[in-house]
């Protein structure tokens, strides 16, 4: 057999399929305890959705149980270390005394607030699935999919997915509240009763107008950019690095791009088509993949676009704002789209710590600039 043949190649896929048997290992936990408590862990959104769904989410359950136990079976053979291996079929086992893809809710007391432990197992694997072999056939960069700093970038995943309701309450709450004054009925009667597709790319241009002017705030405004350099902190970028972002950047985005939705009162089914295509748009545009869309580059926001927006090379600094509508940055001079791609990421001026309490910690720390790269 070829793998006994190559000792080193059997350590690399062992420590991976370890590595991997324990991340899968931890989902199917976390998933378990969603079919135990769905009243404190599933977001409410999603549970009629789920419920009317069970088989095929038993199914993919009982999957990814036996995938988690073959991985770690496979990791401790090919390993001395037992460990990485040893804790992926720890987490099957525990997985199946919870009740495997048979398990049945302990409590049926409705709470107020739930958690989004459901978003978070789904979110990653759907978009684990879909980014890292993309990124395997089109990669820019040669690098690893368990590159530097992918634990803190996978932690700001998880409080982004887990707390979905807390932030959005944090979002819609405010803005509710202080802007009512200034919503018109009948005009908002008019906006929603236009096609939908419609509304869709009408979202789309008042969000971006709006976040062009918040991003461009939060990188030339010294205390902001403090918030704003944890994002830009990634020296390597890929799918995950889109989350790393601090949670006072995220909420004054949110909020701002909200304000011009809320008073315009686009319909639900425009503003959830928005919501779920701009959250695959921004993983994309972070992905370390080489598509370039020719032409298509100057009208929306592309990998090579946003991947200027994140380099340390001195002519990329301070270029390409836009998230989606990249012709933003052309009308405001700010487009940089030259035929080479960049050649490092990260922060010019400060450069946050790796892990991730220190990067909440991080603006709010008095510190003297530290010039990097
Ligand atoms: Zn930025």
């Amino acid at each position: 057999m070829e793998l006994s043949l190559n000792p080193a190649r059997r350590t690399d896929l062992g420590k991976r399929a370890g590595v991997t048997g324990g991340l899968l290992g931890v989902l199917c936990v976390f998933t378990e305890f969603c079919f135990l408590f769905p009243h404190l862990l599933v977001s409410a959104d999603g549970r009629a959705f789920y419920s009317e769904h069970l088989g095929l989410f038993r199914g993919i359950l009982q999957v990814a149980i036996i995938t988690t136990f073959l991985l770690g079976a496979f990791s401790v053979f090919s390993l001395r270390s037992k460990a990485h291996g040893g804790i992926a079929i720890v987490l099957a086992l525990v997985a199946l005394l919870l009740g495997g893809s048979e398990a049945e809710p302990l409590t049926h007391q409705p709470r107020a607030m739930s958690a989004g432990l459901d978003y978070f197992v789904l979110e990653l694997l759907v978009l684990g699935l879909l980014f890292i072999p993309m990124e395997r056939l089109w990669g820019l960069h040669e690098q690893r999919i368990f590159r530097e700093g992918w634990q803190t970038d996978l932690k700001h995943f998880f409080v982004s997915h887990v707390g979905v309701q807390l932030i959005s309450f944090a979002v819609l709450i405010p803005v509710q509240v202080f802007f009512a004054w200034a919503v018109r009925a009948d005009f908002q009667a008019h906006v929603a009763a236009q096609p939908v597709w419609l509304q869709f790319f009408e979202i789309l241009f008042v969000v971006d107008l709006v976040s062009y002017w918040v991003h461009r705030a939060f990188h030339q405004i010294p205390w902001m950019w403090k918030f704003h350099a944890i994002h830009h902190s990634s020296l390597q970028m890929d799918w995950l690095a889109s989350s790393r972002s601090h949670l006072v950047d995220v909420l004054v985005n949110r909020v701002a791009g909200f304000v011009p939705v809320f008073l315009l009162g686009f319909s639900p089914s425009a503003i959830y088509g928005y919501l779920v295509f701009v959250s695959f748009h921004a993983v994309y545009i972070h992905a370390n993949v080489s598509h370039r869309w020719p032409y298509l580059r100057w009208l929306f926001a592309t990998p090579e676009f946003h991947h200027w927006h994140h380099t340390s090379d001195e002519e990329g600094i301070d270029k390409n704002f836009a998230v989606f509508l990249s012709f933003i940055d052309v009308i405001f001079r700010t487009a940089h789209l030259p035929a080479h791609w960049p050649s490092r990421y990260g922060t010019t001026q400060f450069q946050p710590p790796e892990t991730y309490l220190g990067q909440l910690a991080y603006p709010f720390k008095r510190h003297e600039e530290t010039p990097y790269g």
